[in-house]
Protein backbone atom coordinates (compact mmCIF):
# COMPACT_ATOMS: atom_id res chain seq x y z
CA UNK A 1 0.00 0.00 0.00
CA UNK A 2 2.82 2.16 1.21
CA UNK A 3 4.78 1.43 -1.77
CA UNK A 4 2.21 2.45 -3.89
CA UNK A 5 1.51 5.93 -2.28
CA UNK A 6 4.85 6.73 -3.10
CA UNK A 7 4.86 5.47 -6.66
CA UNK A 8 1.42 7.40 -7.22
CA UNK A 9 3.50 10.26 -5.38
CA UNK A 10 6.53 10.24 -7.98
CA UNK A 11 4.41 9.76 -11.21
CA UNK A 12 2.36 13.02 -9.57
CA UNK A 13 5.24 14.75 -9.50
CA UNK A 14 6.51 13.76 -13.17
CA UNK A 15 3.40 14.69 -14.22
CA UNK A 16 3.83 18.59 -12.83
CA UNK A 17 7.52 18.82 -13.97
CA UNK A 18 8.25 20.93 -17.48
CA UNK A 19 8.99 17.92 -18.67
CA UNK A 20 6.24 16.45 -18.88
CA UNK A 21 4.74 16.86 -22.07
CA UNK A 22 7.53 15.16 -23.79
CA UNK A 23 8.38 12.38 -21.12
CA UNK A 24 4.81 10.96 -21.88
CA UNK A 25 5.31 11.29 -25.66
CA UNK A 26 9.12 10.07 -25.60
CA UNK A 27 10.46 8.43 -22.18
CA UNK A 28 13.79 8.52 -23.72
CA UNK A 29 15.99 11.74 -25.26
CA UNK A 30 18.43 8.86 -27.42
CA UNK A 31 17.67 5.26 -28.40
CA UNK A 32 20.81 3.62 -29.63
CA UNK A 33 19.64 0.43 -31.38
CA UNK A 34 20.67 -2.65 -32.86
CA UNK A 35 24.57 -1.91 -31.79
CA UNK A 36 27.26 -4.31 -30.04
CA UNK A 37 27.03 -2.60 -25.95
CA UNK A 38 30.85 -3.49 -25.15
CA UNK A 39 30.23 -2.59 -21.19
CA UNK A 40 33.77 -1.37 -20.21
CA UNK A 41 34.20 -4.34 -17.75
CA UNK A 42 35.79 -6.24 -20.36
CA UNK A 43 33.34 -8.83 -20.77
CA UNK A 44 32.26 -9.90 -24.35
CA UNK A 45 30.02 -7.80 -26.45
CA UNK A 46 26.40 -8.20 -26.30
CA UNK A 47 23.71 -6.81 -28.94
CA UNK A 48 21.54 -4.49 -26.86
CA UNK A 49 19.58 -1.15 -26.99
CA UNK A 50 20.51 1.49 -24.79
CA UNK A 51 18.13 4.12 -23.63
CA UNK A 52 19.07 7.62 -22.13
CA UNK A 53 17.46 9.97 -20.17
CA UNK A 54 19.00 13.21 -19.79
CA UNK A 55 22.66 13.13 -18.68
CA UNK A 56 21.66 9.06 -17.87
CA UNK A 57 21.45 6.31 -19.12
CA UNK A 58 18.17 4.38 -18.06
CA UNK A 59 17.89 0.99 -19.68
CA UNK A 60 19.97 -1.62 -21.31
CA UNK A 61 17.70 -4.05 -23.26
CA UNK A 62 18.41 -7.07 -25.17
CA UNK A 63 15.10 -7.06 -26.81
CA UNK A 64 14.60 -4.24 -29.06
CA UNK A 65 13.22 -0.89 -27.45
CA UNK A 66 10.38 0.86 -29.50
CA UNK A 67 11.87 4.04 -31.68
CA UNK A 68 8.50 5.65 -30.51
CA UNK A 69 9.47 6.19 -27.44
CA UNK A 70 13.14 8.03 -27.56
CA UNK A 71 12.63 11.70 -29.18
CA UNK A 72 16.24 10.89 -31.24
CA UNK A 73 17.24 7.16 -32.36
CA UNK A 74 20.89 6.60 -33.16
CA UNK A 75 21.07 2.90 -35.47
CA UNK A 76 24.09 1.52 -34.33
CA UNK A 77 23.81 -1.34 -36.62
CA UNK A 78 27.11 -3.36 -37.53
CA UNK A 79 28.57 -0.42 -34.86
CA UNK A 80 29.74 -1.17 -31.21
CA UNK A 81 28.59 0.89 -28.49
CA UNK A 82 31.51 1.50 -25.50
CA UNK A 83 31.15 3.91 -22.66
CA UNK A 84 32.57 6.92 -23.69
CA UNK A 85 36.95 6.87 -23.47
CA UNK A 86 38.72 7.97 -20.48
CA UNK A 87 42.49 9.78 -20.95
CA UNK A 88 44.06 9.99 -17.94
CA UNK A 89 47.03 12.31 -19.36
CA UNK A 90 45.69 14.94 -21.17
CA UNK A 91 47.94 18.29 -22.23
CA UNK A 92 44.47 20.39 -21.36
CA UNK A 93 46.34 24.43 -21.15
CA UNK A 94 44.55 25.22 -24.26
CA UNK A 95 41.33 24.30 -22.82
CA UNK A 96 39.67 28.15 -22.43
CA UNK A 97 41.06 28.67 -26.42
CA UNK A 98 39.63 25.25 -27.17
CA UNK A 99 36.48 24.74 -24.94
CA UNK A 100 35.49 22.54 -27.72
CA UNK A 101 38.16 19.81 -27.52
CA UNK A 102 37.73 18.67 -30.88
CA UNK A 103 40.85 16.57 -31.00
CA UNK A 104 39.84 14.40 -27.99
CA UNK A 105 36.13 14.08 -28.84
CA UNK A 106 37.06 13.34 -32.48
CA UNK A 107 38.39 10.07 -30.86
CA UNK A 108 35.88 9.25 -28.66
CA UNK A 109 37.11 10.34 -25.60
CA UNK A 110 34.56 11.94 -23.12
CA UNK A 111 36.47 12.63 -20.04
CA UNK A 112 40.06 14.07 -20.15
CA UNK A 113 42.22 14.44 -16.62
CA UNK A 114 44.57 17.59 -16.74
CA UNK A 115 47.47 18.59 -14.44
CA UNK A 116 50.02 15.76 -15.70
CA UNK A 117 54.24 15.41 -15.11
CA UNK A 118 53.69 18.65 -12.63
CA UNK A 119 51.69 21.30 -13.95
CA UNK A 120 48.14 22.17 -14.48
CA UNK A 121 46.81 25.18 -13.26
CA UNK A 122 47.23 27.04 -10.21
CA UNK A 123 45.03 27.68 -8.08
CA UNK A 124 43.22 25.03 -9.38
CA UNK A 125 39.51 25.80 -7.86
CA UNK A 126 39.12 29.23 -8.77
CA UNK A 127 40.49 27.50 -12.82
CA UNK A 128 37.85 24.81 -12.27
CA UNK A 129 34.97 27.13 -11.41
CA UNK A 130 36.00 29.43 -14.31
CA UNK A 131 36.19 26.33 -16.67
CA UNK A 132 33.07 24.85 -15.79
CA UNK A 133 31.24 28.67 -16.40
CA UNK A 134 32.86 28.72 -20.04
CA UNK A 135 30.90 25.59 -21.05
CA UNK A 136 33.02 22.30 -22.65
CA UNK A 137 32.83 19.52 -24.89
CA UNK A 138 34.00 17.29 -22.82
CA UNK A 139 34.40 16.07 -18.98
CA UNK A 140 37.49 17.59 -17.35
CA UNK A 141 38.90 16.71 -13.93
CA UNK A 142 42.67 17.75 -12.98
CA UNK A 143 45.33 16.57 -11.09
CA UNK A 144 47.52 18.88 -9.22
CA UNK A 145 50.92 19.54 -10.16
CA UNK A 146 53.81 19.24 -8.12
CA UNK A 147 56.42 21.85 -10.47
CA UNK A 148 53.74 24.11 -10.43
CA UNK A 149 53.74 23.99 -6.07
CA UNK A 150 57.32 24.11 -6.05
CA UNK A 151 57.83 26.53 -8.93
CA UNK A 152 55.65 28.93 -6.53
CA UNK A 153 56.86 28.52 -3.60
CA UNK A 154 60.77 28.15 -4.33
CA UNK A 155 61.28 29.17 -7.94
CA UNK A 156 63.45 26.80 -10.44
CA UNK A 157 66.36 26.73 -7.01
CA UNK A 158 68.47 23.56 -7.00
CA UNK A 159 68.27 22.56 -3.91
CA UNK A 160 66.05 20.85 -0.46
CA UNK A 161 62.93 23.04 0.40
CA UNK A 162 63.44 24.43 4.42
CA UNK A 163 60.56 22.85 6.25
CA UNK A 164 58.56 26.14 6.01
CA UNK A 165 59.03 25.77 2.25
CA UNK A 166 57.57 22.62 2.74
CA UNK A 167 54.73 22.96 4.85
CA UNK A 168 53.58 25.54 2.73
CA UNK A 169 53.82 22.79 -0.58
CA UNK A 170 52.01 20.49 2.18
CA UNK A 171 49.19 23.01 2.63
CA UNK A 172 49.32 23.93 -1.49
CA UNK A 173 48.49 19.80 -2.22
CA UNK A 174 45.99 19.69 0.35
CA UNK A 175 44.06 22.76 -0.65
CA UNK A 176 43.94 22.04 -3.98
CA UNK A 177 42.79 17.91 -3.00
CA UNK A 178 40.20 20.12 -1.11
CA UNK A 179 39.52 21.84 -4.11
CA UNK A 180 38.44 18.79 -6.06
CA UNK A 181 41.78 17.57 -7.44
CA UNK A 182 42.02 13.62 -8.02
CA UNK A 183 45.70 13.23 -7.15
CA UNK A 184 49.12 15.08 -7.28
CA UNK A 185 51.43 15.01 -10.35
CA UNK A 186 55.24 15.19 -10.82
CA UNK A 187 57.63 15.87 -13.56
CA UNK A 188 61.06 15.05 -12.22
CA UNK A 189 62.51 14.90 -15.31
CA UNK A 190 61.35 18.51 -15.48
CA UNK A 191 62.59 21.70 -14.25
CA UNK A 192 62.31 22.40 -10.83
CA UNK A 193 60.76 18.94 -10.38
CA UNK A 194 63.98 17.57 -11.04
CA UNK A 195 65.52 19.41 -8.10
CA UNK A 196 63.63 17.46 -5.57
CA UNK A 197 64.44 14.54 -3.56
CA UNK A 198 62.37 11.13 -2.92
CA UNK A 199 61.51 12.63 0.48
CA UNK A 200 60.10 15.68 -0.19
CA UNK A 201 57.47 13.71 -3.19
CA UNK A 202 56.96 11.36 -0.46
CA UNK A 203 55.72 14.20 2.07
CA UNK A 204 53.25 15.72 -0.40
CA UNK A 205 51.74 12.51 -1.75
CA UNK A 206 51.06 12.02 1.79
CA UNK A 207 48.83 15.13 1.87
CA UNK A 208 47.07 13.50 -1.88
CA UNK A 209 47.42 9.95 0.06
CA UNK A 210 44.81 11.30 3.37
CA UNK A 211 41.93 12.57 0.77
CA UNK A 212 41.93 9.70 -1.26
CA UNK A 213 43.67 11.10 -3.91
CA UNK A 214 46.73 9.04 -6.64
CA UNK A 215 50.14 9.62 -7.38
CA UNK A 216 50.76 10.32 -11.09
CA UNK A 217 54.44 9.87 -12.04
CA UNK A 218 56.70 11.15 -14.80
CA UNK A 219 59.05 9.20 -14.09
CA UNK A 220 62.86 10.92 -13.36
CA UNK A 221 64.52 9.03 -15.88
CA UNK A 222 62.91 6.77 -18.63
CA UNK A 223 66.12 6.42 -20.56
CA UNK A 224 69.69 4.50 -19.00
CA UNK A 225 67.93 5.23 -15.73
CA UNK A 226 64.67 3.31 -16.42
CA UNK A 227 64.69 1.15 -13.79
CA UNK A 228 66.15 3.62 -11.03
CA UNK A 229 62.68 5.85 -12.47
CA UNK A 230 60.58 3.06 -11.78
CA UNK A 231 61.71 1.84 -8.39
CA UNK A 232 62.07 6.08 -7.20
CA UNK A 233 57.93 5.58 -8.19
CA UNK A 234 57.36 2.41 -6.10
CA UNK A 235 59.04 3.71 -3.52
CA UNK A 236 56.99 6.73 -3.22
CA UNK A 237 53.53 4.84 -3.23
CA UNK A 238 54.66 2.61 -0.95
CA UNK A 239 56.27 5.23 2.09
CA UNK A 240 52.99 7.37 0.94
CA UNK A 241 50.35 4.63 0.62
CA UNK A 242 48.90 6.13 -2.07
CA UNK A 243 47.92 4.65 -5.84
CA UNK A 244 50.47 4.93 -8.23
CA UNK A 245 50.25 5.10 -12.25
CA UNK A 246 53.69 5.16 -14.08
CA UNK A 247 52.70 7.58 -16.84
CA UNK A 248 53.21 7.18 -20.51
CA UNK A 249 55.88 4.13 -20.07
CA UNK A 250 57.86 3.71 -22.10
CA UNK A 251 61.71 2.94 -22.32
CA UNK A 252 63.14 5.88 -23.86
CA UNK A 253 66.71 5.64 -26.60
CA UNK A 254 69.43 2.14 -27.18
CA UNK A 255 70.38 1.45 -24.37
CA UNK A 256 66.63 1.27 -22.61
CA UNK A 257 64.93 -1.09 -25.10
CA UNK A 258 63.97 -4.29 -24.40
CA UNK A 259 63.80 -3.02 -20.61
CA UNK A 260 60.26 -3.32 -20.46
CA UNK A 261 60.41 -6.73 -19.49
CA UNK A 262 62.07 -5.67 -16.14
CA UNK A 263 60.11 -2.74 -15.11
CA UNK A 264 56.94 -4.76 -16.18
CA UNK A 265 58.30 -7.39 -13.60
CA UNK A 266 58.70 -4.39 -11.07
CA UNK A 267 55.45 -3.48 -11.42
CA UNK A 268 53.72 -7.49 -10.84
CA UNK A 269 56.42 -7.35 -7.72
CA UNK A 270 55.19 -4.46 -6.02
CA UNK A 271 51.48 -4.87 -6.36
CA UNK A 272 51.74 -8.50 -4.53
CA UNK A 273 53.95 -6.51 -2.08
CA UNK A 274 50.65 -3.76 -1.47
CA UNK A 275 51.91 -1.26 -3.82
CA UNK A 276 48.81 -0.30 -5.59
CA UNK A 277 50.10 0.67 -8.97
CA UNK A 278 49.27 0.84 -12.37
CA UNK A 279 50.57 2.15 -15.92
CA UNK A 280 49.28 3.94 -18.99
CA UNK A 281 50.58 4.45 -22.32
CA UNK A 282 50.11 5.93 -25.58
CA UNK A 283 50.26 3.51 -28.73
CA UNK A 284 53.60 5.19 -30.51
CA UNK A 285 56.90 4.63 -31.18
CA UNK A 286 58.00 8.45 -30.51
CA UNK A 287 57.49 10.81 -27.39
CA UNK A 288 56.92 14.17 -27.46
CA UNK A 289 58.40 17.11 -25.18
CA UNK A 290 60.45 19.74 -24.94
CA UNK A 291 64.06 20.30 -26.88
CA UNK A 292 65.07 21.66 -22.86
CA UNK A 293 65.17 17.94 -22.36
CA UNK A 294 68.61 17.76 -24.31
CA UNK A 295 70.50 19.38 -21.73
CA UNK A 296 71.06 18.51 -18.37
CA UNK A 297 69.13 19.67 -15.47
CA UNK A 298 71.59 21.19 -13.28
CA UNK A 299 73.09 23.72 -16.54
CA UNK A 300 68.80 24.74 -16.60
CA UNK A 301 68.43 25.81 -12.74
CA UNK A 302 67.68 29.47 -12.24
CA UNK A 303 66.56 29.96 -16.14
CA UNK A 304 68.39 31.13 -19.88
CA UNK A 305 70.12 33.75 -18.15
CA UNK A 306 71.87 31.58 -15.93
CA UNK A 307 72.34 28.96 -18.83
CA UNK A 308 74.17 31.71 -20.19
CA UNK A 309 76.36 31.86 -17.40
CA UNK A 310 77.48 28.86 -17.26
CA UNK A 311 78.30 28.17 -20.91
CA UNK A 312 80.55 31.51 -20.62
CA UNK A 313 82.22 29.62 -17.47
CA UNK A 314 84.89 27.17 -19.98
CA UNK A 315 85.05 24.34 -17.56
CA UNK A 316 81.30 24.00 -16.87
CA UNK A 317 80.82 25.02 -20.71
CA UNK A 318 82.81 21.83 -21.68
CA UNK A 319 80.60 19.81 -18.82
CA UNK A 320 77.26 21.17 -20.21
CA UNK A 321 78.47 20.36 -23.57
CA UNK A 322 79.44 16.42 -22.14
CA UNK A 323 76.13 16.23 -20.61
CA UNK A 324 74.01 16.76 -23.77
CA UNK A 325 76.48 14.41 -26.02
CA UNK A 326 75.26 11.83 -23.52
CA UNK A 327 72.26 12.81 -23.64
CA UNK A 328 72.09 12.80 -27.93
CA UNK A 329 73.79 9.36 -27.62
CA UNK A 330 71.91 7.15 -24.86
CA UNK A 331 68.81 9.28 -24.22
CA UNK A 332 66.02 11.22 -25.75
CA UNK A 333 68.43 11.59 -28.65
CA UNK A 334 68.42 8.04 -29.67
CA UNK A 335 72.32 8.31 -30.97
CA UNK A 336 70.71 9.80 -34.58
CA UNK A 337 70.07 13.75 -34.66
CA UNK A 338 67.24 12.84 -37.40
CA UNK A 339 65.52 11.04 -35.07
CA UNK A 340 64.85 14.23 -33.49
CA UNK A 341 61.87 16.39 -34.88
CA UNK A 342 60.86 20.15 -34.68
CA UNK A 343 57.42 20.01 -33.69
CA UNK A 344 56.19 23.59 -32.51
CA UNK A 345 59.02 26.50 -32.60
CA UNK A 346 57.77 29.48 -32.36
CA UNK A 347 60.78 31.38 -33.17
CA UNK A 348 61.77 29.64 -36.28
CA UNK A 349 58.06 27.94 -38.18
CA UNK A 350 59.78 26.74 -40.96
CA UNK A 351 61.74 24.34 -38.61
CA UNK A 352 58.38 22.43 -38.21
CA UNK A 353 58.31 19.32 -38.80
CA UNK A 354 62.11 19.33 -39.72
CA UNK A 355 64.70 17.16 -37.68
CA UNK A 356 68.08 18.33 -36.26
CA UNK A 357 69.62 16.71 -38.53
CA UNK A 358 68.29 18.79 -41.00
CA UNK A 359 68.63 22.24 -39.36
CA UNK A 360 72.51 21.10 -39.26
CA UNK A 361 72.21 20.47 -43.42
CA UNK A 362 70.63 23.65 -43.61
CA UNK A 363 73.29 25.88 -41.97
CA UNK A 364 75.78 23.95 -43.83
CA UNK A 365 77.53 21.91 -41.35
CA UNK A 366 77.47 17.76 -40.91
CA UNK A 367 74.38 16.27 -39.27
CA UNK A 368 76.34 14.89 -36.29
CA UNK A 369 75.44 15.20 -32.23
CA UNK A 370 78.66 17.53 -32.09
CA UNK A 371 77.37 19.86 -34.85
CA UNK A 372 73.84 19.78 -32.91
CA UNK A 373 75.21 20.56 -29.77
CA UNK A 374 75.67 24.38 -30.19
CA UNK A 375 72.15 24.58 -32.94
CA UNK A 376 70.44 23.10 -29.65
CA UNK A 377 71.65 25.54 -27.12
CA UNK A 378 70.82 28.22 -29.49
CA UNK A 379 67.49 26.35 -29.48
CA UNK A 380 66.87 26.59 -26.01
CA UNK A 381 68.06 30.31 -25.39
CA UNK A 382 65.55 31.16 -28.24
CA UNK A 383 62.68 29.60 -25.91
CA UNK A 384 62.78 26.39 -26.82
CA UNK A 385 60.74 23.89 -28.67
CA UNK A 386 58.35 21.37 -28.82
CA UNK A 387 60.37 18.01 -30.02
CA UNK A 388 58.69 14.58 -31.35
CA UNK A 389 61.99 12.16 -29.94
CA UNK A 390 61.92 8.66 -32.58
CA UNK A 391 63.32 6.91 -29.10
CA UNK A 392 60.63 4.15 -28.60
CA UNK A 393 61.12 0.36 -29.84
CA UNK A 394 57.81 -1.18 -31.16
CA UNK A 395 58.36 -4.21 -29.12
CA UNK A 396 58.09 -2.34 -25.85
CA UNK A 397 54.85 -0.40 -27.02
CA UNK A 398 53.26 -3.88 -27.56
CA UNK A 399 54.55 -5.43 -24.74
CA UNK A 400 53.73 -3.16 -22.43
CA UNK A 401 50.02 -2.56 -23.78
CA UNK A 402 49.38 -6.17 -23.25
CA UNK A 403 50.26 -5.76 -19.67
CA UNK A 404 46.72 -6.67 -17.40
CA UNK A 405 47.26 -3.29 -15.15
CA UNK A 406 48.15 -0.86 -18.17
CA UNK A 407 45.85 1.54 -19.66
CA UNK A 408 45.57 3.89 -22.56
CA UNK A 409 46.50 7.39 -22.22
CA UNK A 410 47.41 10.04 -25.02
CA UNK A 411 49.86 12.25 -23.20
CA UNK A 412 47.81 14.23 -25.88
CA UNK A 413 47.72 18.13 -26.14
CA UNK A 414 43.88 19.75 -27.76
CA UNK A 415 44.84 21.07 -30.72
CA UNK A 416 43.94 23.17 -33.50
CA UNK A 417 44.09 21.95 -37.30
CA UNK A 418 47.10 23.15 -38.95
CA UNK A 419 49.00 24.73 -35.62
CA UNK A 420 52.67 23.52 -35.75
CA UNK A 421 53.35 19.54 -36.68
CA UNK A 422 52.60 18.19 -33.45
CA UNK A 423 52.30 14.51 -32.42
CA UNK A 424 50.31 12.75 -33.60
CA UNK A 425 48.94 11.26 -30.71
CA UNK A 426 46.94 14.66 -30.34
CA UNK A 427 44.46 12.98 -32.71
CA UNK A 428 44.55 9.61 -32.77
CA UNK A 429 45.74 7.36 -29.18
CA UNK A 430 42.31 5.59 -28.97
CA UNK A 431 41.27 4.92 -32.65
CA UNK A 432 44.82 3.90 -33.41
CA UNK A 433 44.94 1.08 -30.44
CA UNK A 434 41.31 -0.06 -31.69
CA UNK A 435 42.75 -0.06 -35.60
CA UNK A 436 46.25 -1.28 -35.39
CA UNK A 437 46.96 -3.08 -32.24
CA UNK A 438 43.37 -4.67 -31.96
CA UNK A 439 42.33 -5.30 -35.33
CA UNK A 440 45.28 -5.52 -37.52
CA UNK A 441 48.25 -6.02 -34.84
CA UNK A 442 45.97 -8.62 -32.37
CA UNK A 443 47.61 -7.13 -28.92
CA UNK A 444 44.41 -6.82 -27.58
CA UNK A 445 41.23 -8.20 -27.84
CA UNK A 446 38.63 -5.47 -28.07
CA UNK A 447 37.19 -6.13 -24.71
CA UNK A 448 40.09 -5.54 -23.20
CA UNK A 449 40.91 -2.51 -25.48
CA UNK A 450 37.67 -0.80 -24.21
CA UNK A 451 38.59 -2.11 -20.90
CA UNK A 452 41.85 -0.18 -20.45
CA UNK A 453 39.96 2.58 -22.08
CA UNK A 454 36.91 2.85 -19.51
CA UNK A 455 36.63 0.87 -16.80
CA UNK A 456 40.35 0.91 -15.68
CA UNK A 457 40.56 4.08 -15.66
CA UNK A 458 37.41 4.92 -13.60
CA UNK A 459 38.31 2.79 -11.26
CA UNK A 460 41.59 4.15 -10.69
CA UNK A 461 39.55 7.77 -10.49
CA UNK A 462 36.97 6.19 -8.33
CA UNK A 463 34.66 7.71 -10.40
CA UNK A 464 31.42 4.90 -9.96
CA UNK A 465 29.31 6.21 -12.57
CA UNK A 466 31.73 6.53 -15.95
CA UNK A 467 33.33 4.29 -17.55
CA UNK A 468 30.51 2.03 -17.69
CA UNK A 469 27.67 1.04 -19.68
CA UNK A 470 25.07 -0.14 -18.12
CA UNK A 471 21.21 1.26 -16.37
CA UNK A 472 22.51 4.32 -13.38
CA UNK A 473 25.65 4.87 -15.16
CA UNK A 474 26.19 8.48 -16.81
CA UNK A 475 25.47 8.84 -21.08
CA UNK A 476 29.23 8.98 -21.86
CA UNK A 477 29.13 6.94 -24.85
CA UNK A 478 31.37 6.25 -27.66
CA UNK A 479 29.44 4.55 -30.79
CA UNK A 480 32.65 3.28 -33.24
CA UNK A 481 32.90 0.68 -36.29
CA UNK A 482 35.58 -1.83 -35.23
CA UNK A 483 36.07 -2.38 -38.68
CA UNK A 484 37.29 0.70 -40.06
CA UNK A 485 38.01 2.46 -36.83
CA UNK A 486 41.95 4.03 -36.89
CA UNK A 487 43.97 7.57 -36.88
CA UNK A 488 44.65 9.16 -39.94
CA UNK A 489 47.78 11.21 -38.71
CA UNK A 490 51.35 11.02 -39.30
CA UNK A 491 54.59 12.19 -37.66
CA UNK A 492 55.06 14.42 -40.78
CA UNK A 493 51.14 15.14 -41.43
CA UNK A 494 49.41 15.23 -38.35
CA UNK A 495 46.58 17.46 -38.68
CA UNK A 496 43.77 14.54 -39.73
CA UNK A 497 40.48 13.52 -37.39
CA UNK A 498 40.52 9.51 -37.01
CA UNK A 499 37.46 7.96 -39.13
CA UNK A 500 34.95 5.30 -37.89
CA UNK A 501 33.44 7.32 -34.69
CA UNK A 502 30.60 8.12 -35.59
CA UNK A 503 28.78 9.18 -32.34
CA UNK A 504 30.04 10.46 -28.84
CA UNK A 505 27.95 11.58 -26.83
CA UNK A 506 28.95 13.59 -23.33
CA UNK A 507 26.77 13.67 -20.35
CA UNK A 508 23.83 12.10 -22.83
CA UNK A 509 24.08 14.89 -25.24
CA UNK A 510 25.71 13.96 -29.01
CA UNK A 511 29.33 16.25 -29.87
CA UNK A 512 29.69 14.20 -32.73
CA UNK A 513 26.16 13.10 -34.32
CA UNK A 514 27.33 11.33 -37.59
CA UNK A 515 30.86 12.33 -37.44
CA UNK A 516 30.02 16.04 -37.57
CA UNK A 517 31.52 17.88 -34.96
CA UNK A 518 28.16 19.40 -32.77
CA UNK A 519 29.53 22.29 -31.00
CA UNK A 520 27.36 21.27 -28.31
CA UNK A 521 28.57 22.18 -25.03
CA UNK A 522 27.50 19.31 -22.47
CA UNK A 523 30.71 18.68 -20.64
CA UNK A 524 31.79 19.45 -16.63
CA UNK A 525 34.37 19.88 -14.57
CA UNK A 526 34.39 16.73 -12.56
CA UNK A 527 35.68 16.77 -9.33
CA UNK A 528 36.93 14.35 -7.26
CA UNK A 529 34.22 12.26 -5.50
CA UNK A 530 34.17 12.19 -1.88
CA UNK A 531 35.05 8.98 -0.41
CA UNK A 532 32.53 6.46 0.15
CA UNK A 533 32.55 4.78 4.08
CA UNK A 534 34.74 2.14 4.33
CA UNK A 535 36.56 2.09 1.06
ZN1 LIG B 1 55.08 13.39 -19.27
Amino acid sequence: MRRFAILALFAAILACSPNSLSSQSAPYDVLVRNGTVLDGTGAPGVKADVAIAGARIVRVSPTPLSPADAKRVIDATGLVVSPGFIDLHVHLEPLMQLPGAESHVRQGVTFALGGPDGGGPWPLGAYMDKADRAGLGINVGYLTGHNIIRETVMGTENRAPTANELARMRRMVAQAMDEGAFGMSTGLRYIPGYYSNIDEVIALSEEAAKRGGIYTSHLREEGVGLLQGVGEALEIGRRAKIPVILTHHKAIGRQAWGKSVITLAMVDSARKAGTDVMIDQYPFTASYTSLNVLVPPWALAGGNAELKKRLDTPALKDSIYAGMMDLLMNDRGGGDISRVQFAIVAWDKSLQGKTLADWAVRRGLKPTPENAIPLILEGVLNGGAGMVYHVIEEADVKRIMAHPMTMIASDGRLTKLGEGVPHPRNYGTFPRVLGKYVREDHVLTLEQAIHKMTGMPAERLKLRDRGCLRTGCVADVTIFDPATVRDMGTFTDPHHYPVGIPWVLVNGEPVIANNVFTEARPGRVVRRPAPVRGQ
